[in-house]
């Protein structure tokens, strides 16, 4: 099996040590060998950076579209062959991967434009005689610091920002999915980068990258993860003045309420619940459903989730992959305990499941009767785990769905649209779904929450240039 290399300075280089990519679907299946870089190569990466900085953010932006576009096409041109590594590596289901990668050529292809649209401002001073221009421009070396969840797609978002306004990266993907990020890294090197405008370095979170989040020639860290590496890495950022934006978890309420089409309610609160195995930060584990639809709700649900089929990523008709990894799946079964020894009901799954291959495989879990307080309702699992929690009505609902530390996506399921403006208008949460699910947006548009879900500026679309640019007001005496 020939070694999956780092790529720092322009070079494919070995690293100090290596991993195997584990198939969660079929852990006798080793995807590949993976490099992991050292510190003294993470040091050469941000090396390379900074020297690559000066000609890559003067340079032509003609050529920066060109080569974001190529590599948006290469990736929309491999969508099968990447859709099928991703699956593999990560678990969730080949229809769903294969989406993954064809959003992260899109998001190439999106920015490619974008490079052409970053505009100024020319106003008069309060001085006369003087103008005043207000320009953006890029900030230098971003760290960019991903999880295993969407292992193409948010590397896309962040990459393809940071280099599409002028900047260059050093980029460490999640540990369990190595491949995706290095056929991303093959094909942005073969796009046409110069050496050191994009580094890959492949290692241990704690080793690179937290030598990344503290370097000195590091202007930026973006970071998608869980809240408490979150919360590291802002401390550790801010301490240095460096610029800092994270995405965290969410326990993302879906309020179904009485007069919801039971059909939509079903669908959004499936599949934005257990869809990709329930690993996206955007999914609905809170179920807040109002009295009059709770029991006819609960029944449906079951009635779908029973024909669901849990198997093998790669197989046709699968719905739901494996859980990522052992580690994973024990925090899964650790909070379904958990939940049952609060009290709670489990009315179905949650158990730990054999297929033809040794996989990390666990059927969707929904508990009902839980109370807002339990810990099901207060801490993100990550995993195919949904809990119900009855309302009296919507005010009641509203209220639930706020009370949280998390605040990213939040969905009700109605027919009124007194009861959708309002929620749209009063839910504390960075992005809202009405009658659709909490999890599955737009490239375009901005990406993000409140509260302990987000911190600092927004991810994706035009909004994106906030975090990878800095502004300038100049004064010039005519
Ligand atoms: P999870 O628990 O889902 O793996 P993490 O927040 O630990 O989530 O991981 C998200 C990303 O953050 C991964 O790329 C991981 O390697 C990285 N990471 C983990 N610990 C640190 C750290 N101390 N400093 C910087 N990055 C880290």
């Amino acid at each position: 099996m020939t070694l999956k290399k780092n790529y720092i300075a322009g070079e494919w280089v070995d690293g100090e040590d290596a991993i195997a990519n584990i198939n969660p679907s079929d852990t006798n299946d080793v995807i590949g060998e993976y490099a992991q870089a050292g510190t003294a190569q993470l040091e050469e990466a941000v090396l390379a950076a900074r020297r690559a900085f000066p000609a890559w953010s003067t340079g032509s932006i003609q050529a920066r579209s060109e080569i974001l576009d190529r590599i948006g096409q290469a990736i929309l041109d491999r969508r099968v062959e990447l859709g099928r590594l991703l699956a593999r590596e990560e678990g969730k289901t080949l229809p769903e991967a294969t989406g993954e990668v064809a959003r992260a050529g899109q998001i190439f292809k999106y920015f490619a434009g974008e490079v052409l649209q970053l505009r100024g401002e020319l106003q008069p001073s309060v001085r006369p005689g003087l103008d005043v221009s207000v320009t953006r421009e890029p900030l230098g070396v971003i760290g960019l610091i991903t999880p295993w969840n969407f292992p193409i797609a948010i590397p896309a978002w962040k990459i393809a920002p940071a280099l599409a306004y002028g900047n260059c990266v050093v980029f460490k993907p999640a540990e369990l999915v190595p491949g995706s990020a290095h056929a991303l890294a093959e094909i942005i090197v073969a796009a046409g980068v110069p050496a050191g405008v994009f580094n890959l370095a492949m290692g241990p979170g704690r080793v690179i990258g937290d030598a990344l989040v503290n370097h000195p020639h590091v202007d930026a860290v973006s970071f998608t993860g869980s809240q408490n590496t979150g919360r590291n890495i802002a401390a550790a950022a801010i301490g240095r003045m460096a610029k800092v934006q994270l995405e965290m978890g969410g326990k993302n309420p879906l309020v179904v309420l009485d007069d919801a089409d039971l059909d939509t309610a079903v669908e959004c609160a499936v599949n934005g619940a257990f869809f990709s195995t329930g690993q996206r930060c955007t999914a609905s584990s809170r179920l807040v459903v109002t009295a009059g639809i709770h029991d006819r709700f609960i029944e449906a649900v079951v009635e779908r989730l029973n024909g669901l089929v849990v198997d093998d990523a790669l197989k046709d008709g699968t719905h739901i992959g494996p859980v990522v990894d052992e580690r994973q799946l024990q925090q899964d079964q650790d909070y379904i305990n958990i939940g049952s020894d609060e009290g709670a009901q489990l009315l179905c799954g949650g158990e730990r499941v054999e297929r033809a291959t040794p996989g990390f495989y666990l059927t969707p879990a929904l508990f009902t009767e839980t109370t807002a307080d339990m810990r099901i309702n207060r801490e993100e699992i990550f995993g195919p785990v949904a809990s119900v929690i009855r309302a009296d009505d919507y005010e009641q609902a509203l209220a639930v769905a706020n009370d949280t530390e998390f605040g990213l996506s939040a969905g009700i399921v109605t027919q009124s649209l007194k009861h959708a403006s309002h929620f749209k208008r009063f839910s504390q949460a960075g992005m809202v779904m009405v009658n659709v699910p909490t999890a599955g947006v737009d490239y375009h548009v901005p990406f993000g929450g409140r509260k302990g879900s987000s911190y600092g500026a927004r991810e994706q679309g035009s909004y994106a240039r906030e975090f990878y640019t800095t502004v300038k007001t100049a004064y010039t005496s005519a």
